[in-house]
């Protein structure tokens, strides 16, 4: 085997050294904000939303100064992250968890559009937040950012809510999966015209309160769903409630007005934790699929028979617990 001669070797580690120093600088040049971000008082009325961040403002741009915007910092850099990097991961990891080629693709779709809608409206949302275009343009990127929550909390919740009511009879079935859906719609219409972030939050009260119902039936069997998936079922709503509630708030930033501008201030806590939570619904949802995969209706139909025979009788294997 041939030895490398020390001019080799030399050769080699000046190389590195040289792509190293070039990455340093190139991380350096992007952390260092450039010296044209304005001030809370420089910006437009509608870009005032939080007086507790500073600084770190992009001016007003078009929309190449927007996309140009994404190799540099500014107080908007890591909500624009921490919502882009999900959709690209999302999309490359979540379709070979799921059923395609079954009933459930339908469930499937619902989950793939559910998990990445959120990020792509509040990417596109942060990205060209400060679009020249004005105020209209603004409110219009912010309905955006609305719409992509609402698709999560209606199409990405449906396979949890089918779920729950799959072993159920077909009336009442149908009933609580209507009347999810028309809450869905109702919310979205509110959030569309919500004049306030508590305005917005509260437009998912509905299908919240109704997904909290069937949360109450699942643990106290009267309703179906994988019952692994409990812990996920109580994390995706409980997370993000409490990422909103940060948010909503401006903690801790409040608390540090000017000191957290560009990191750890309550939207990039909130953006984290609306992340782990939609983690959390998709283990919950993934399980419940592979659930109603696994259990057929004549399954279903044979646990009530059994469960009828003797309602007293405590010690239920866990499938048996889904019909009632
Ligand atoms: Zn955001």
């Amino acid at each position: 085997m041939k030895t490398k001669t020390l001019e080799e070797t030399e050769t080699e580690t000046n190389e590195s050294y040289t792509i190293t120093s070039t990455i340093n600088k190139q991380i350096n040049k992007f952390m260092t904000p450039p010296c044209d971000l304005l001030t809370w008082r420089d910006m437009p009325s509608h870009l005032k939303f939080n007086p507790y961040v500073h600084t770190g403002y992009r001016p007003l741009q078009n929309v190449k100064g927007c996309i140009n915007s994404l190799f540099y910092m500014h107080n908007e850099t890591i909500n624009i992250l921490t919502h882009g990097i999900p959709i690209v991961y999302i999309l490359a990891t979540v379709p070979p968890y799921l059923p395609w080629n079954n009933s459930l693709r339908f469930l499937s779709w619902c989950h793939l559009v559910g998990s990445v809608s959120p990020w792509i409206g509040s990417f596109v949302y942060h990205l060209f937040m400060n679009l020249e275009r004005g105020e209209t343009v603004y409110y219009r990127l912010l309905q955006l950012d609305m719409f992509g929550i609402w698709m999560s909390q209606s199409f990405g919740a449906l396979p949890f809510v089918i779920a729950s009511v799959f072993c159920m009879s077909g009336f009442i079935k149908w009933l609580t999966i209507i009347s999810y859906c028309i809450f869905c719609i109702f919310g979205l219409q509110k959030a569309l015209t919500a004049a306030s972030p508590w305005q917005r939050r509260l437009c998912f009260a509905l299908p919240f309160l109704m997904r909290a119902i069937l949360t109450i039936l699942r643990l106290s069997k009267f309703a179906g769903g994988n019952p692994t998936a409990m812990t996920h079922v109580f994390l995706q709503d409980g997370v993000s409630i409490f990422g909103g509630a940060i948010g909503a708030m401006h903690i801790p930033e409040k608390w540090f007005p000017g000191c957290l501008d560009y990191y750890l201030n309550s939207h990039n806590i909130m953006h984290v934790l609306v992340v782990v939570a939609v983690y959390s619904m998709h283990q919950a949802t993934v399980r419940d699929i592979d659930w109603m995969e696994s259990m057929s209706t004549s399954k279903c139909g044979a646990i009530s028979n059994q469960t009828i025979d003797i309602p007293l009788l405590s010690n239920l294997t866990s499938d048996s617990h889904f019909e009632l």
